[in-house]
């Protein structure tokens, strides 16, 4: 038996309309001077609503911020920070996609310390306290309720993370309603991403674990079961809470058994061109998947059942065959862009993207099979 150490999320609560009652949980979790941390799309979508609508009801006070960018800069979670100490906050709730959680966990990490954001990036430099904190995720993709990692984009356009036990959230809240106006191309760059998170884990070559791996199927099976549900009808609630509990389960197990190179790979494309993370990996999944085949290929044939259900394989290479196949048309058949050239890429810029991605070790130590410089080269020109 390995060994292995599994952390998560303490609480987690699934439920289409629990985040009409946020405000009686945070004021289960002592808060009483919230601050939501969301972005402008989601008041004028006016997401927000009935979750103010129910602080009120609950008596806890809730100040609104709603200026988290995509790829928050350095600068916007400092914004977010002095809000936080502006409104004397006791909590942080993020509300959002990826980018709005990782705001909120180093809102609440950095609110209450005197440590600063280029004191703590690395693995396990943060020191704490940090105030209770409450992950409220509006699409189903990144996970980030369950991870102890937030992403934050350098003055020089690098990508860095802030990795720490501290920040996973006290809680975490998984409401269907507030996925049912995402629109296909979102939905589809969060699902694939979320898939990724899942075949990633599987194929770690560190830290992998029982319990990763029986999530990581799980959250295949209901992924790929479900994404073309959601994707052609978008309000369908059953099929969009599927999808995210397919991403909590798939967050949860790279959260313990942590991604490789298309993540190492995606980064660059997020630094650089602004392409969001979900399509960044899906761009860059195909060609990876390939080149991992040589070390890969018995976890591949595990794997393919998940995505296959109900199909027999002769042999793991036919298995593995018929599970690349289904994730390159899976791919394929999703409404976004497919290649490089169509994010505003130019081949002269794959050498620079290749020696960034060189420097996302923190990944790439992961990966089934070693990538020098020149494999990632040759990796973005097959995506391009
Ligand atoms: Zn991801």
């Amino acid at each position: 038996m390995m060994d292995f150490v599994f952390e998560t999320t303490p609480k987690l609560v699934c439920e289409a309309g629990a985040a009409t009652r946020l405000g009686e949980m945070a004021r289960e979790l002592g808060i009483r001077r919230a601050l939501i941390v969301t972005d402008a799309g989601l008041v004028a979508a006016g997401l927000l609503e009935p979750v103010e609508a129910g602080f009120r009801t609950a008596g806890t006070v809730c100040t609104l911020f709603s200026d988290v960018v995509a790829d928050p800069p350095e600068q916007s979670v400092a914004l977010a920070v002095q809000a936080a100490r502006d409104a004397g906050a006791d909590g942080v709730i993020g509300v959002g996609g990826g980018s709005s959680l990782d705001t909120a966990k180093l809102v609440a990490l950095l609110a209450g310390t005197p440590q600063e954001l280029p004191d703590i990036y690395g693995i396990g430099l943060a020191k704490g306290p940090r105030l209770p904190l409450i992950q409220v995720p509006t699409t189903a993709g990144t996970g980030s309720e369950v991870t102890p990692i937030a992403i934050v984009t350098t003055p020089s356009s690098e990508k860095k993370g802030v990795v720490s036990s501290l920040l996973y959230p006290d809680l975490a809240v998984l409401d269907a309603h507030l996925t049912l106006g995402l629109p296909p191309r979102v939905t589809a760059m969060t699902g694939i991403d979320a898939m990724v998170h899942a075949i990633e884990a599987y194929t770690t070559r560190h830290k992998k674990n029982p319990l990763s791996d029986s999530l990581a199927l799980r959250a295949l099976s209901l992924l790929a079961g479900n994404i073309r549900a959601v994707i052609a009808e978008g309000r369908d609630v059953a099929a969009r809470a599927a999808m995210l509990q397919g991403s909590l389960l798939a967050g949860i197990a790279f959260a313990n058994a942590p991604v490789g190179a298309v993540h190492a790979l995606a980064y660059p494309l997020g630094g650089h061109f602004h392409v969001p993370h979900g399509l960044s990996n899906a761009l860059m999944l195909g060609p990876v998947l390939e080149f991992n085949r040589p070390a890969a290929e018995t976890l591949y044939a595990e794997l393919a059942p998940a995505i296959l259900p109900g199909s027999a394989f002769a042999t793991p290479a036919k298995a593995t065959d018929a599970f690349l196949g289904a994730m390159r048309d899976l791919v394929a058949a999703m409404p976004m862009e497919q290649r490089l050239e169509q994010v505003g890429v130019r081949r002269d810029d794959l050498p620079m993207l290749a020696a960034d991605a060189m420097k996302v070790q923190r990944l790439l130590i992961n990966n089934p099979r070693e990538v020098s410089y020149d494999d990632a080269l040759a990796l973005y020109r097959q995506a391009y």
